[in-house]
């Protein structure tokens, strides 16, 4: 959806730093995001196609989902299904549960839809898909006090039906509600237009609609922004909810809060939500966030818990600039990292280049254009997007 442009921004004059401190714990976790496995999983997004409600694009993309996250360890029971038709066909929102250990009948909803029109919908909403699969495979086995449900709804381009009809089916049976929600955090087009400087997000908070859950909106909006500079690069832009899936939760007077991209690309709903066009270094960073904010909002566990929460992919701090490149990729390894090979792959898979332990790569013979730039060292890997532009 989104096809109004932004109505006001809020003032930062509430801003209020102090009710929140930095959490170790909650910064390891946010780093276990990967590069790597957001650029993955956004290009194969970008695989299944035109996702549109009902086709079986559709249906392949929530098997998909499904697939992930049964290989995360979530069990059958965890897993289930909200199905409504759409001009005649099934479709279906996806819900994982897992279950808080103080409030276990108060959840926090983090949510994004993946259905698309037009096209691929690699941004609008592979990029909010992506990042609720990071989320749920970083905090699996984290305890949180409240219980946490990642909903991937359908039907979203169409008008909001498949959050409309969880809101209506589920969350209330037959006008009475069955689930309490603390927050509900919505994700949607996160994706930015590569090229562009992708360094802010918008934070969006209720300011319309019912009144007696705006100020609490705006609370939690502002606590998503905090998180946002605590556990991520980016920086913040107080915005305003409209026009996604967490409106009709709003309307029955729940929390609602949301990421939307600042700088916007505008292909969204168009043959060019490609995976080309993403940046998948802003999705990624949203992705910090957002893992920061969910533990936040969820009250997660501020022990560090396992060995592998302090050793992320030691790879990911390696820097591959400029970005665009004209003639020379320069790569920044951590010291102790010597043996290295790079392969540079055109967007048809189609290796162009490849070289060992250099650190000034010479890409001048490369035409304008988006590549895949993967860097190997003894078992790790990391996978960046390029752009070649002379
Ligand atoms: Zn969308």
């Amino acid at each position: 959806m989104k096809k109004l442009s932004a109505l006001l921004l809020l003032s930062l004059a509430t801003y209020n730093i102090h009710a929140q401190s930095f959490i170790q714990a909650y910064q390891n976790r946010a780093e276990q995001v990967t590069q790597t496995n957001i650029t993955s999983l956004l290009q194969e997004f970008a695989g299944l196609g035109v996702k549109t409600t009902g086709s079986t694009a559709n249906t392949n993309t929530l098997n998909w989902l499904k697939g992930k996250y049964q290989a995360f360890g979530y069990s059958t029971s965890q897993i289930t299904e909200d199905s409504f038709t759409y001009n005649g066909n099934t479709t279906k929102n996806l819900i994982i549960t897992k279950t808080g250990t103080v409030y276990p009948n108060i959840y926090v909803i983090i949510c994004g839809h993946y259905d698309t029109v037009a096209g691929a919908g690699v941004s609008d909403n592979g990029s909010g898909t992506a990042i609720l699969l990071e989320a749920a495979r970083i905090l699996k086995d984290i305890p949180t006090e409240y219980s946490v449900k990642f909903i991937h709804f359908s039907g979203e381009e169409q008008g909001l039906l498949g959050s409309s009809h969880y809101v209506n089916n589920v969350v209330f049976q037959n006008n009475v509600r069955s689930i309490n929600l603390k927050v509900v955090f919505n994700i949607d087009q996160v994706g930015g237009q590569l090229g562009n400087i992708n360094n802010t997000i918008k934070c969006e908070s209720d300011q319309s609609g019912q009144t007696a859950n705006n100020a609490p909106s705006l609370a939690f909006t502002q606590q998503l922004a905090v998180c946002t500079t605590l556990y991520s690069p980016l920086q913040t832009s107080m915005s305003n909810t409209y026009a996604s899936d967490y409106i009709p939760f709003e309307n029955k007077g729940d929390i609602i809060t949301g990421f939307y991209e600042y700088e916007r690309s505008f292909n969204e709903h168009t043959v060019n939500d490609t995976f080309a066009n993403v940046d998948p270094t802003y999705v990624y960073n949203v992705g910090k966030a957002s893992v920061g904010a969910l533990q936040h909002f969820a009250v997660a566990s501020t022990t560090i818990l396992a060995t592998d929460e302090n050793q992320g992919n030691q790879l990911e701090s390696v820097k591959i600039y400029p970005n665009p490149a004209k003639n020379i990729l320069n790569i920044d390894l951590p010291d102790h990292i010597k043996n290295f090979n790079v392969e540079i792959t055109d967007m048809s898979g189609k290796l162009v280049l490849k070289s060992e332990n250099e650190t000034k790569i010479n890409v001048s013979n490369l035409l304008n254009g988006v590549y895949i730039c993967s860097l190997k060292s003894e078992n790790k890997k990391i996978i960046n997007k390029i752009l070649i532009e002379k």
